[in-house]
């Protein structure tokens, strides 16, 4: 058809042995709930009627210059490796070269079956889709890392989960969907030929000045310690960390089970599917370091002999740790108003947060409360805070702009469980204005009035648990 989006699609052009090329499977009625404009003009897509972007983001009618495929990657899932993964309910239409320079994937998620859904039917429900959608479009006005939502489309079928459900389509728009798992599929084959080229290319593509396979594992780790340390600073959970959930990029990506928590406890977990809270919030800092040594694992195969690579990589991974540190500190001493935390700093940064996981403090509230000077109320023990209040005005003393690193650290509003689940329902019961209300006010997370999606829910309205899609 005429559509004409600029494509220029370097993926397709890596050896048959990377992907699988197939087209999404059309849906019976396409009909578009959403469309992300100011993502849409950055992509360069020409403007369409509402039946137009339908049709393409829902799967049913392929846009010029598309060259779709499923990609191939593996992983290990809650630890265990799984020898193939794979795209088995998305498909990449192409790459996009935007205005910014940045190379774009647009992907669809739920476009049916692939050579990679082994049980899968290869769609998604109405839920999960715009879970997606508000949570990455939230994360992005939070400027922390992700995949964003182009596109969300009802296909007009059910799909069997517990009971039938709505099915739809996202759209979502990366970096690039290369994986951990990608590296790993190769690697645990052994099939160096394709590892190397895959390496060159995720250089090429994202980190052009690195220098060699330990270039790339430096740049990566890097990338992942500050998104880790942007997620733990505004109370996320991703809930399932797997190394096919791991980008090269360092985007978020594959909004699953997770959430935002409401009240603070270190050891939080939502999703079902994490029995042994491996992803538990706390947990996130120490698994993104196993994740990158599985990628270390792979990157060593390249060298004949390794001897010096396997070193140097061990450094790399082990200086993690301190990475992260470092980024959380600059992160929640930000929360605090101190611009340049020192390693002192941690334990005043600490001691608040045993305070509020004690005493059940709301996270989100509690920063933006600090921030705006009345953070009091949000403790049961007010002789505790104020305790601690006096050690932190006393280091904040001598900061200039004390107010201002706060209240630009600590959102008013991130899209809570209750809210979602919520919205969910409305959707399938035909009512999106709940949808179009979370969207605005977490993607305005700063600036929002709309104080009653501030409140942390009710007893009655809390989410004990998430769920895949
Ligand atoms: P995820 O939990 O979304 O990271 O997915 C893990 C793997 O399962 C990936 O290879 C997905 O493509 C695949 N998968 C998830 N849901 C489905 C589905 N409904 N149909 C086919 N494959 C799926
Ligand atoms: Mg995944
Ligand atoms: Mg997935």
């Amino acid at each position: 058809m005429t559509f004409p989006i600029p494509f220029d699609n370097s993926y397709a052009r890596l050896p048959r042995s990377f992907f699988s090329q197939l087209s999404p499977t059309p849906p019976r009625s396409p009909e578009l709930l959403h469309y992300n404009q100011e993502l849409g003009d950055l992509l360069g897509i020409p403007a369409a009627p509402d039946a137009q972007y339908a049709a393409v983001f829902g799967g049913a009618a392929l846009p010029d210059g598309s060259t779709p495929i499923a990609q191939l990657y593996a992983g290990h899932q809650f630890g265990s490796y799984n020898p193939q993964l794979g795209d088995g309910r998305a498909v990449l239409l192409g790459e996009v070269v935007c205005d910014d320079g940045v190379r774009r994937d647009i992907q669809l998620k739920g476009s049916g079956p692939t050579p990679y859904s082994r049980m899968g039917d290869g769609r998604a429900w109405l839920g999960p889709v715009l879970r997606e959608y508000i949570v990455s479009e939230a994360m992005h006005a939070l400027g922390i890392p992700t995949t964003r939502a182009l596109a969300a489309v009802l296909t007009g079928e059910q799909v069997l989960r517990e009971t039938a459900l709505p099915g739809a389509v996202l759209t979502r728009v990366a970096q690039s969907h290369l994986r951990v798992g990608t590296f790993e599929v190769f690697a645990h084959r052994g099939q160096k030929g394709e590892l190397k080229r895959l390496t060159d290319y995720a250089i090429d593509r994202h980190f052009p000045e690195a220098d060699g396979p330990m270039g790339l594992l430096r740049e990566v780790c890097r990338a992942q310690a500050e998104l880790i340390a942007a997620w733990m600073s505004v109370g996320f959970i991703h809930g399932v960390m797997n190394t096919d959930n791991c980008t090269i990029c360092g985007e978020t990506i594959d909004y699953g089970p997770c959430a935002f928590m409401d009240e603070y406890h270190a050891d939080t977990v939502f999703s079902s599917i994490d029995q042994t809270a491996r992803y538990a919030y706390s947990n996130q800092p120490r698994i993104i370091v196993w994740n990158m040594a599985q990628l270390a694992t792979c990157l060593l195969q390249l060298y004949e002999e390794p001897g010096t690579a396997v070193e140097e990589a061990t450094e790399i991974v082990h200086a993690m740790p301190e990475q992260i540190d470092t980024a959380w500190r600059k992160r929640f001493g930000a929360k605090l108003g101190i611009c340049d935390p020192t390693p002192q700093d941690a334990e005043l940064i600490e001691t608040l947060l045993a305070l509020m996981q004690q005493q059940g403090a709301d996270f989100t509230n509690t920063f933006d409360a600090l921030a705006r000077g009345d953070a009091r109320d949000q403790f049961t023990d007010r002789e505790a805070f104020d305790a601690w209040s006096v050690k932190w005005r006393a280091r904040i003393a001598d900061e200039t702009s004390a107010q201002t690193t706060m209240q630009a650290a600590s959102p008013r509003v991130i899209p809570r469980n209750h809210r979602i689940e919520e919205m969910i329902a409305a959707a399938v019961g035909g009512d999106y204005q709940p949808f179009t209300r979370l969207l605005a006010a977490t993607t305005s997370p700063y600036t929002t009035q709309d104080t009653e999606l501030m409140r942390p829910p009710t007893q009655s309205q809390r989410v004990p648990a998430t769920f895949c899609g």
